[in-house]
């Protein structure tokens, strides 16, 4: 096999805690994360001419070196030694720099892909150490389950029982940086000795422990995100929340039809992107 098409999934966080600064300038944090079916098209291709090549044309999105996906290749080329050449083309649905992890879910795709097709045999494990050094949140989609997740993002436990709901998520179409937010985030002293829960037997559960500190931060710089959360409460959301550092908001529905019913009604009344999507 020389080809292979995959799905690279969003998520959203349905818990995002900032526990501490680290010596090393990342955050220690406590997540719960979900992934869900908004999902970019990545395709890799193995060649006879060598090096890596990525193209993906949409804005925002740099093409060869720049994107996470060429580094993903080039860590996975380096450590087998070899000197195949690869094309990657990425066709983007998520949202960039909208704190649905985009990037890192390209990135952990094209690392369980290319170990497939170049019949590495490397445990998701070692693919995971690997994924940890070119971004926080690339481990968690090579787990592939919903997981707590704790260090920088990459112990994970998976949360076995969650039920699975409906999302409308909503986009303003301003991209903000995760560093700005890291860095203008005021951090207060919190007690780490909280347990998140592991059982959810029902959406109240999740509701239960909807948070995220970043919040505050784009918040500030951007008040469309509360707007937009308000927006989604008024159309039946039973929750809502921004994820990652944002600034995309994801309201929680019981019923298929009302997620759907509230994109269609936010779509036509803003200029805001706006899908319905089912949690994986
Ligand atoms: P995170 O919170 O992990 O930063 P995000 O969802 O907020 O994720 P991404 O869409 O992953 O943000 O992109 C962050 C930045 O990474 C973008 O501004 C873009 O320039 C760069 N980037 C590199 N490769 C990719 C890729 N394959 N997809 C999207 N962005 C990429």
């Amino acid at each position: 096999m020389r080809t292979l098409t995959l799905q690279a999934p969003a998520k959203v966080n349905y818990r995002l805690d900032v526990l501490r600064r680290r010596p090393d300038g990342y955050h220690d944090l406590r997540m719960i994360m979900q992934r869900f079916d908004l999902c970019d098209d990545v395709r890799i291709a193995l060649s006879d001419i060598p090096g890596i090549r990525v193209t993906c044309g949409s804005e925002g999105v740099p093409d060869g070196p720049e994107n996470i996906a060429w580094r993903a290749a080039d860590a996975l080329l380096s450590l087998a030694g070899r000197e195949t050449g690869v094309e990657i083309t990425i066709t983007k649905r998520i949202p960039v720099a909208a704190g649905l992890g985009g990037g890192s879910s390209d990135c952990a795709t094209v690392l369980m892909g290319l170990n497939q097709l170049l019949g590495l045999g490397l445990s998701d494990a070692r693919l995971m150490e690997i994924g940890v050094k070119l971004g926080a949140d690339v481990p968690f989609f090579i787990f592939g389950k919903t997981a707590l997740a704790e260090g920088i993002g990459e112990q994970l436990t998976a949360i076995e029982q969650i039920p699975p709901v409906w999302l409308a998520i909503v986009n303003p179409n301003v991209p903000v940086s995760t560093a700005w937010v890291y860095q203008n985030l005021q951090l207060t002293n919190r007690s780490d000795d909280f347990k998140m829960p592991r059982l959810y037997s029902s959406i109240a559960d999740i509701c239960a422990i909807l948070g995220n500190d970043l919040e505050a931060v784009t918040v500030k710089r951007y008040p469309v995100i509360s707007e937009i959360k308000e927006r989604l409460r008024s159309l039946g959301a039973v929750g809502a929340l921004m994820s990652g550092s944002g600034p995309t908001v994801f309201g929680i529905f019981e019923k298929e039809e009302e997620a759907r019913q509230a994109v269609a009604d936010l779509a036509r009344e803003t200029g805001w992107f706006a899908v319905a999507a089912r949690t994986l």
